[in-house]
C-alpha cells in the first residue's frame, strides 16, 4: 500500500474524511499500521484525535508519529465492526489489544506418581494423568484454594524431597491439619477417601460431597462411633461453610454471565473475564497488554470482540465496567455469532450494573485485573523496559539504572535548599539521597545559581571521593536550568553523564472565553531548542514524574525543617537563660516553634539544661510571642 510522505497532513485528511462510518487504518512514518479502528463517523472520531480531545496519551504523539490514515468505507456500524475485526486479526497492528493468553491459566493438579499425591498449584495442566482443576483467576486464588482443601480433607502439604527426609511429622501433623504420612503409619484407604473427596469438592461438586458427609456423619453417631461422628461433622461444617461463601459470593442467577474487568497503568493494560454459568464461576482468564495506548472503551471493546471471535460462548449477558460507544453494535455482532454456533435466540445484554450481586461480580473482575496486571507486568521485567524506553526514547548515551534528580526548595529566596534524590533501577534508593543547604544565597530567589551551585557540589564530591556517578541527571525544570546544570558539570569536565530537564505540565488560559488546556509534560535535552513530548501516561513518563515529585517533596521537606529551626531560633531569642548551647538542645529536641508550644512542660525540663524552671519562661515567652 502506497505510504504517505513523512509531511502528512492529519487536518486536511480530516476534512476530507466523510461522516459515515468505517474504518482507519493509521500508519507510521515508515508505513507500517500501527492501530486499526472504526468508527460511527469518521470525520468526528479522527476529529477527536486531531484535536486531542481524548486523554489518551497516545493521541499526543500522533503528529510525530502519522505517516497517514487510509480509509474503508462502510454501510453500518456492525459492517465496520467485522472490517475492523478481519484488518486487525490480518495485520496485528503494534496499537491494537493482542489476545495473547497470559501464561497463568493456573490449575491444581491431583498427580498420582507419589504413594501419598498432594495437591499443587501448576501453571498450565499436561496431558499426563493427572487430575487437574481450574482454572484460577490468578495464583493467590489458586492457593487460597489449595490451603482450604488440604484443611478439609487433610492431605499432605510438603514436597516429595520434604517428604522422604522428615523424621518426624511437622507442624500441619500438630495442628491436625495432616496425618503425617511421611513417618507415621497411615490408614491408606481413608486417605484415599479424602483425595476422591478433594476431586468431588474440586470439580464444583461440593453440595454432593456435603451431602454424603452428612449421611456419614448420622451413620456414625447412629453407630455410637462419637469421635467419627464428631470429625464428620467437623469436615461437613466446614464444607458447608465454605459453599455458603461460595454461594455468597457467586450470585443465585439462571443466566450465563461474563464478567469484564479491566486495570490500567500507562500504557498497559489487564483485562480478566470472569465465566459464571448458572451463578457458578466456571473459569476465568486475564489478559494482559502493553502500548495499549487507545482509550478504555476502545480497547476492551476490541477485547471483547477477539475474545468471542476466537470461540468463546457468547453468554446470556456481559457485565463491563464502563460505557461503551459501540454496545449496540457489539450487542448484535454478538447476537448474530450466537445463532451462527447454534447458540439460545435470546440476544446477549451488554449491562454496567449499579448494585446488586452484579456490581459484586464486577468488582471481582476489577480486583482480578489488577492481580493480573500486579503478576503480570510489575517487577524487574517492567522497570528494565521502562528504563530500556527511556533510553530510547531520550536517546541517552546508556540505560539510565542509576538516575539523580535534582529540585531547589525557598519562599522568597529564604531558607534555600536542594535537594537530590537517586533511583536505582526505577526504584527510590532513599539512603543515597541528599540534602544541600545552598550557600551565600539567602534572600535571593535564584534558582538557576541554585542548580549550578548543588550540581557542581554533588560532582565535584564524587570526583574527591570517587563516589558512584549517575546514567542520567534530571533537573526540575526548562531549558535554563538545564543550562546551569551543563554547565556546572562542563565546568567540572565531566562529559558522561546523560542530562536532562524535565519541565512540569502547566494549566493555560487558551482563548478569551477562558477555557484551559494542559500542556504535557515536556523533557528538555541540551542543544535542543524544543522539547521532547513522550506519551504523558507512559511508563517513561510516569518514572521521571515519580522522580520529579519525590525530589520535590525531599527539597521541600528539608526546606520546611530548616525554616521551623531559623523561626524557633529566632523565638528564643531574647529569652534570658537560653544561650546557644540550649537554643541548639531545643532545637535538635522539638525543631520548630509549633512544635515547642505544643511540648508539655515536662517534655520541655528534660531537654538538657534546661529543667522546669526555665521550661516554665520558655513556655510563657512563646505564649506571648
Ligand atoms: S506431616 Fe509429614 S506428610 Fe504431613 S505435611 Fe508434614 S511433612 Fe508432609
Amino acid at each position: 500500500m502506497a505510504t504517505d510522505a513523512p509531511a502528512f497532513d492529519f487536518a486536511e485528511r480530516v476534512r476530507s474524511a466523510p461522516e459515515t462510518p468505517g474504518v482507519y487504518l493509521m500508519r507510521d512514518r515508515k508505513g507500517r499500521i500501527i492501530y486499526i479502528g472504526k468508527a460511527r463517523n469518521l470525520r468526528a472520531r479522527l476529529r477527536q484525535y486531531l484535536h486531542q480531545q481524548d486523554e489518551r496519551f497516545f493521541v499526543h504523539l500522533l503528529r510525530e508519529l502519522l505517516g497517514g490514515i487510509e480509509l474503508v468505507l462502510t454501510q453500518s456500524d456492525k459492517e465496520a465492526l467485522l472490517v475492523e475485526n478481519e484488518l486487525v486479526k490480518r495485520h496485528q497492528p503494534e496499537f491494537n489489544v493482542k489476545l495473547r493468553d497470559d501464561k497463568n491459566f493456573i490449575h491444581l493438579r491431583l498427580g498420582s506418581e507419589h504413594a501419598w499425591p498432594r495437591l499443587e498449584v501448576v501453571r498450565r495442566p499436561k496431558d499426563d494423568g493427572a487430575r487437574y482443576f481450574g482454572p484460577y483467576a490468578s495464583a493467590s486464588a489458586a492457593r487460597a484454594t489449595l490451603r482450604r482443601v488440604n484443611g478439609f480433607f487433610g492431605l499432605r502439604s510438603c514436597r516429595d524431597t520434604v517428604f522422604k527426609n522428615r523424621s518426624r511429622p511437622c507442624l500441619e501433623y500438630q495442628i491436625g491439619r495432616c496425618p503425617g504420612m511421611c513417618v507415621l503409619p497411615v490408614d491408606r484407604a481413608g486417605y484415599d477417601e479424602s483425595l476422591q473427596q478433594t476431586a468431588l469438592f474440586l470439580s464444583g461438586r461440593g453440595g454432593e460431597l456435603a451431602d454424603g458427609l452428612r449421611a456419614k456423619m448420622l451413620a456414625a453417631a447412629e453407630a455410637e462411633e462419637f469421635e467419627q461422628a464428631a470429625r464428620l461433622r467437623d469436615q461437613w461444617q466446614a464444607i458447608e461453610k465454605s459453599l455458603e461463601r461460595q454461594r455468597v459470593a457467586f450470585v443465585e442467577e439462571d443466566r450465563d454471565i461474563d464478567v469484564f474487568g479491566l486495570h490500567r497503568e500507562g500504557g498497559r493494560v489487564a483485562f480478566a473475564v470472569l465465566r459464571l454459568e448458572r451463578g457458578h464461576l466456571i473459569g476465568a482468564e486475564t489478559f494482559t497488554q502493553s502500548g495499549a495506548e487507545f482509550p478504555d472503551d476502545e480497547a476492551l471493546s476490541e477485547l471483547i470482540v477477539r475474545f468471542y471471535d476466537r470461540g468463546a460462548q457468547v453468554p446470556d449477558v456481559l457485565l463491563l465496567p464502563i460505557a461503551l460507544d459501540d454496545d449496540e453494535t457489539l450487542q448484535s455482532w454478538l447476537h448474530d455469532l450466537r445463532q451462527e454456533r447454534g447458540g439460545p435466540r435470546r440476544r446477549p445484554q451488554l449491562q454496567q450494573p449499579q448494585r446488586g450481586d452484579r456490581v459484586r461480580l464486577l468488582e471481582m473482575a476489577q480486583e482480578n485485573a489488577r492481580q493480573a496486571f500486579d503478576d503480570q507486568l510489575r517487577g524487574s521485567d517492567r522497570a528494565l523496559a521502562t528504563l530500556e524506553g527511556l533510553r530510547r526514547k531520550l536517546e541517552l548515551s546508556r540505560l539510565p539504572r542509576r538516575i539523580e534528580c535534582f529540585d531547589n526548595s525557598n519562599i522568597q529566596g529564604t531558607d534555600p535548599v536542594a535537594g537530590m534524590v537517586v533511583f536505582r533501577d526505577g526504584e527510590p534508593e532513599k539512603a543515597s539521597y541528599r540534602r544541600f543547604r545552598i550557600r551565600g544565597m539567602d534572600g535571593a530567589a535564584d534558582d538557576f545559581a541554585t542548580m549550578y551551585q548543588v550540581l557542581v557540589r554533588r560532582f565535584e564530591r564524587a570526583q574527591r571521593d570517587g563516589t558512584e556517578l549517575p546514567d542520567l541527571v534530571v533537573v526540575d525544570g526548562g531549558p535554563g536550568q538545564l543550562r546551569m546544570a551543563v554547565a556546572a558539570l562542563h565546568d567540572l569536565g565531566v562529559h558522561d553523564v546523560d542530562i536532562v530537564g524535565l519541565a512540569k505540565a502547566r494549566t493555560q488560559e487558551s482563548d478569551d472565553a477562558g477555557s484551559s488546556r494542559r500542556t504535557p509534560e515536556r523533557v528538555y535535552k541540551p542543544n535542543q531548542q524544543h522539547p521532547l513530548i513522550l506519551p504523558q501516561q507512559s511508563d517513561e513518563v510516569l518514572l521521571l514524574t515519580h522522580l520529579r515529585d519525590e525530589a520535590h517533596r525531599f527539597a521541600i521537606t528539608f526546606h520546611r525543617e530548616r525554616r521551623g529551626k531559623r523561626t524557633l531560633a529566632s523565638a528564643l531569642d531574647g529569652i534570658p537563660g537560653v544561650g546557644k548551647a540550649r537554643k541548639a538542645a531545643l532545637l535538635q529536641t522539638f525543631g520548630s516553634v509549633r512544635a515547642l508550644r505544643k511540648a508539655t512542660p515536662e517534655a520541655i525540663a528534660a531537654v538538657p539544661g534546661i529543667g522546669p524552671a526555665l521550661a516554665a519562661q520558655i513556655q510563657e515567652a512563646l505564649g506571648r510571642a
